[in-house]
């Protein structure tokens, strides 16, 4: 069932409107073309509509009235049209919609479905909103609630500092200059000792008029800054930017941590994360894997099939040690493995296993399948550190592929098949 309403009386903007939002976000948006009709749609839906968007102007409604029944009825509303005059903007932003978008081209559709996006990915962010005037606070909590935040308020510096203990997780600071106890600069100073800017929004607000306060809110750490009184239009701008930038800073961090061909961890997350691992009072194992004349496989069915091989491969592994705290493509057809918590015998096992799995899976071919091989050394002496353990099962695989490959070499020294 779609959870988007669209509200339209042009037959051909509507038909438009709703072909390219079903293409862009992949979904059915269901469409009225009268308010009578928008109004009998809402009323019949067992659970309210995720958004709807709604033309101000319609043949039984030509002065918003489907905007008033929409928020009534609890649906976040972007209002999509064609007029712009001042008053009526104020009218409709007064109204507590999540946009007021003009029908000017193809961007603007663009904008809404991002806009449908963001607000479904909203409720994952805390806000915390740090004013010392508590109708301030209400109201910038109120919009921020329209978008779907959630919101979380303190009176002063102090507080706010508390409340980011309180909840780690918060990844947006709205802090107002002036405030009893600690002032924003104060506080702005105090979150970037610990959090840095792309790990925590802060956006300083101060009243209009301080032309200073701005670039000194920037100079302490804040990421951005909004005049207050401010228009809804102008703060939803700022905040929208921001969370932007934090996802796309996430995505670029996430992606710099990855493997592109097998979407396991690269190198250097594993170089950020395993000394971690060394450090803690536990058990530890770490294998170097390496496949077996994996040159003939380019060289026999070309460089894509290798490429699938690697695939297959990453995924076979990753299947066959779901315990494993580390798994990285080190670089070609080399991988590194940390178990953790494990016995040195039981390691050698579940390399044992993990082997066999890769020898059976079947890599398949246009006419047909093949299979390549392991070969596994490991180290399960803890040692001084990680590079040094690395250095170890770096050794065992020399061994592994000296003694005939598709085996598993330790440092355990006992060898034998199981
Ligand atoms: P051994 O059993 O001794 O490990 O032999 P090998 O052939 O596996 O080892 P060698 O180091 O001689 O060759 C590794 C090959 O892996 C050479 C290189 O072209 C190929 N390779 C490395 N990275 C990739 C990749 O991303 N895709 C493909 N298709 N091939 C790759
Ligand atoms: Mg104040
Ligand atoms: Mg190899």
């Amino acid at each position: 069932m779609s959870r988007i309403l669209l509200v339209e009386d042009s037959q051909i903007f509507g038909a438009i409107v709703k072909k390219t939002l079903e293409k862009q976000l992949q979904r059915n948006i269901i469409w009225a073309k009268t308010f009578a009709t928008a109004k009998q749609i809402i009323d019949d839906q067992k659970e309210p509509f995720e958004i709807a968007l709604l033309d101000l102007n319609l043949p039984d409604a030509e002065t918003g009235e489907v905007v008033d029944y929409a928020i009534a009825k609890g649906i976040p509303a972007i209002v999509f049209t064609s007029r712009f005059d001042i008053e009526l903007h104020k009218q409709i932003w007064g109204k507590g919609v999540v946009d007021y978008v003009m029908k000017d081209g193809p961007d603007s559709l663009n904008y809404i479905a991002k806009q449908v996006i963001r607000l479904e990915r909203n409720p994952r962010y805390k806000i915390l909103v740090v004013d010392d005037s508590s109708v301030i606070r209400r109201l910038i909590s109120k919009l921020l609630q329209i978008h779907h935040f959630q919101v979380i308020t303190a009176e002063n510096g102090i507080q706010a500092l508390s409340m980011l203990e309180q909840h780690p997780d918060i990844k947006l600071v709205l802090t107002d200059y002036n405030m009893p106890e600690m002032d924003g600069f104060e506080l702005t100073r105090k979150l970037r000792r610990k959090h840095s800017q792309t790990n925590l929004v802060i956006i300083g607000l101060s009243t209009q008029g301080d032309q200073y306060t701005a670039a000194k809110f920037i100079k302490h750490g804040a990421n951005d800054f909004i005049s207050k009184p401010f228009h809804a239009e102008e703060f939803y701008c700022r905040i929208n930017l921001n969370v932007d930038t934090l996802e796309n800073i996430r995505l670029i961090r996430e992606s710099s941590y990855r493997d592109y061909l097998t979407g396991l961890h690269n190198r250097r997350y594993f170089f950020e994360h395993a000394p971690a691992l060394h450090q803690q009072e536990k058990a530890l194992c770490v294998a170097m894997l390496d496949i077996d004349f994996f040159k003939k496989v380019n060289d026999q069915y070309g460089h894509d099939v290798g490429d699938i091989t690697l695939k297959y491969i990453s995924a076979a592994l990753q299947n066959a040690l779901p315990e494993a705290k580390l798994i990285a493509r080190f670089g070609g057809e080399e991988f590194c493995v940390v178990l953790q918590g494990v016995e040195p015998a039981e390691a050698q096992q579940c390399f044992e296993l993990a082997r066999k799995d890769i020898e059976n899976t079947a890599i398949p071919l246009a006419d047909g399948s093949f299979n390549v091989t392991i070969s596994i050394g490991l180290c399960t002496n803890k040692g001084s550190s990680i590079e040094g353990m690395i250095n170890l099962a770096d050794e065992q695989l020399y061994r592994a592929k000296e003694q005939g490959r598709n085996c598993v070499c330790t440092t355990l020294e006992t060898n034998q098949v199981i």
